[in-house]
């Protein structure tokens, strides 16, 4: 039932926003695995205050006609129109993400009833399950998209993995799973599975705050298998250097002599907001 092939092929890449056609372009160049389309970069969302919705299909288009390499977009949450008319566009893979305003507080979209992966974020392990018995064919850290703060995506790849080890001593105790489960809203099979290999039964990339190559090789070595970058690159000074290097950090994430090539002189970095700076609310945390 789970789509994973090409999650599978996209494993160890960096897939990067983009939004325009010349954007896409250099991101091929610099060696991203896949681009995401769309009109506006989470930085830029989060200081508009409007209604995000799905990107103009016109302008994915233009960015599926510039690259060879997979294209995906974001549809709002709930908004299984949106993803319809993706769908019906052919791009390769939709993100249904909390970066767009949601369109329905309290149910996401039955993916498995579409023929196109999608992809959901997700802060801990129940969520990551849910959005999985859904149907999404991979998960990413919700992070705080926009901010070019690391921390929330650490925090979440952290409580992912921390979860699977805890629970783990459930395994070969059925009433425990079973509870368990009912307390995660999941099928105790999905539990169940998860627990013993160790991990999720999709890959896992880290999405959200990622700004700088070691950001990039620091979420990999937590445990995630590759990586989202939005705002980072293109507000830096020399995106086509920071995109590269930011490749190459998740590809050699644990080589600090490479870590080391990489991380120099890339120019001005995106300033970035902290997180304790923000006041309101949070992106990941819409609707929870
Ligand atoms: N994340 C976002 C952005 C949401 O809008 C919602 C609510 O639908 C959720 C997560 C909650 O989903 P769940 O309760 O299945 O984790």
């Amino acid at each position: 039932k789970v789509k994973t092939g090409l999650a599978q092929m996209l494993k160890g890449g960096v897939i990067m926003d983009v939004v325009t056609a010349e954007q896409a372009i250099i991101a091929e160049k610099a060696g991203a695995c896949a681009v995401m389309a769309l009109e506006k970069i989470p930085a830029d969302m989060r200081k508009s205050g409007q209604v995000c919705r799905m990107s103009d299909p016109k302008m994915i288009k233009e960015i599926m006609a510039a690259v060879s390499i997979p294209v995906m977009a974001k549809v709002r949450i709930g908004h299984f129109v949106e993803a319809q008319i993706l769908e019906a566009l052919e791009v390769d893979y939709i993100d249904e993400s909390e970066v767009l305003t949601p369109a329905n507080w309290t149910k996401h979209i039955e993916k498995d009833t579409f023929g196109v992966p999608f992809v959901c974020g997700a802060k801990d392990l129940g969520e990551a399950l849910r959005r999985i018995n859904e149907g999404a064919a991979m998960i990413r850290t919700k992070g705080e998209a926009g901010t070019g703060d690391i921390s929330e995506a650490v925090k979440h790849i952290s409580k992912i993995r921390k979860e699977i080890a805890d629970y783990k001593i459930l395994l070969g105790d059925e009433t425990a799973l079973q509870i368990k489960a009912a307390e995660l809203r999941v099928p105790v099979e999905l539990l169940k599975t998860t627990l013993e290999n160790g991990k999720l039964p999709v890959v896992n990339f880290a999405a959200g705050g990622v700004a700088t190559p070691a950001d990039a090789a620091l979420l990999m070595q937590l445990g995630c298998e590759g990586i989202f970058v939005g705002s980072g690159i293109f507000k830096s000074s020399n995106p086509e250097k920071l995109a590269r290097a930011i490749v190459e950090a998740t590809t050699h994430y644990s080589d600090a002599a490479k870590l080391l090539e990489v991380s120099s002189d890339l120019g001005d970095l995106m300033g970035g907001v902290s997180i304790e700076s923000i006041k309101g609310s949070r992106l990941a945390e819409i609707g929870v």
